[in-house]
């Protein structure tokens, strides 16, 4: 590590599990102070301890990104425990049940367009102001998807709500250029995450999805958590609006 987040403190949704975790550790490990937060409690926790048993500084702050007067108080937290916030990774998110457009129920795509996308703008809302409050540049790095840049069968909800990331990513990026807040999202591939291993029990569906990533394997939620902390850095000072595919290939196809 180089130390390219020294002096930042960063904040992380969905950090108690995953991609969220590993980005988080990163963060630390790259200088930053974090706030570390999910509505998984126990696991919010666990990275807390992760970072600080490896000489990093970080908090939690439970936070359900599809509710306004959390994610505000979340953002209020922030700055009440280190006094301000230079980037935020918005990655919480929900892979909702597998389903045709037909077979999709209503209650299975309202849920995943609460967390995936009005989550996703509840915190862009909020972590913006912020910026503009402090007078301050800002780093905003969105988890979409693969399935937010191309298409996603038996997932339409998901897919819709992954495209919508990208969607606010580039209308928030063109805003605010000039105030020098920065508006990126990362699109994963097939991540090894406890999410892919609950949506994947069956393992012909995971090898299958392994088959098509043209690097022969699945990703690290390390590999993202590169990338993410990179955009968040002043190394990406020119980088805005970008929607970064980091998927082994898979988009290239
Ligand atoms: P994960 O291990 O399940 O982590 C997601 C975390 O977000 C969990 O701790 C989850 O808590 C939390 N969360 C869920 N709903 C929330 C809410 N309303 N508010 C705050 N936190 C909430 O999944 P992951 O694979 O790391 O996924 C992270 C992000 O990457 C997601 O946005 C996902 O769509 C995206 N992504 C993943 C992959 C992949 O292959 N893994 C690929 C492309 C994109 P609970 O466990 O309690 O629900």
């Amino acid at each position: 590590m180089t130390g390219i987040l020294t002096n930042k403190v960063g904040m992380i949704t969905g950090a108690g599990s995953g991609i969220g975790r590993a980005t988080a550790k990163i963060f630390a490990a790259e200088g930053a102070r974090v706030v570390v937060s999910d509505v998984d409690e126990a696991g919010g926790h666990e990275t807390v301890s992760l970072i600080k048993a490896a000489g990093g500084d970080a908090v939690f702050v439970r936070c359900d990104v599809s509710k306004s007067a959390e994610v505000e108080a979340l953002i209020k937290a922030c700055v009440n425990h280190y006094g301000r916030l230079d980037c935020a990774f918005n990655n919480a998110g929900i892979s909702g049940r597998m389903a045709n457009t037909v077979m999709c129920t209503e209650e299975n795509f309202d849920r995943n367009i609460a967390v995936n996308l009005k989550g996703v703008w509840l915190c862009m809302k909020a972590e913006i102001q912020q910026f503009l409050d402090q007078d301050s540049p800002g780093a905003i790095v969105s988890t979409a998807s693969i399935a937010g840049l191309v298409a996603a069968a038996m997932a339409p909800a998901y897919g819709a709500a992954k495209h919508g990331v990208n969607g606010l990513t580039k209308s928030a990026a063109i805003e605010f250029a000039k105030k020098k807040i920065r508006v990126n999202s990362v699109c994963p591939g097939l991540i090894e995450t406890p999410m892919v291993a609950r949506a994947g029990s069956d393992s012909k569906l995971i090898a299958s999805m392994v088959a098509a990533e043209p690097i022969g394997r699945m990703g690290q939620p390390h590999e993202i958590g590169h990338a993410v902390a990179w955009l968040c850095s002043d190394q990406a000072s020119f980088v805005t609006g970008h929607c970064m595919p980091v998927d082994g290939g898979y988009v290239a196809q």
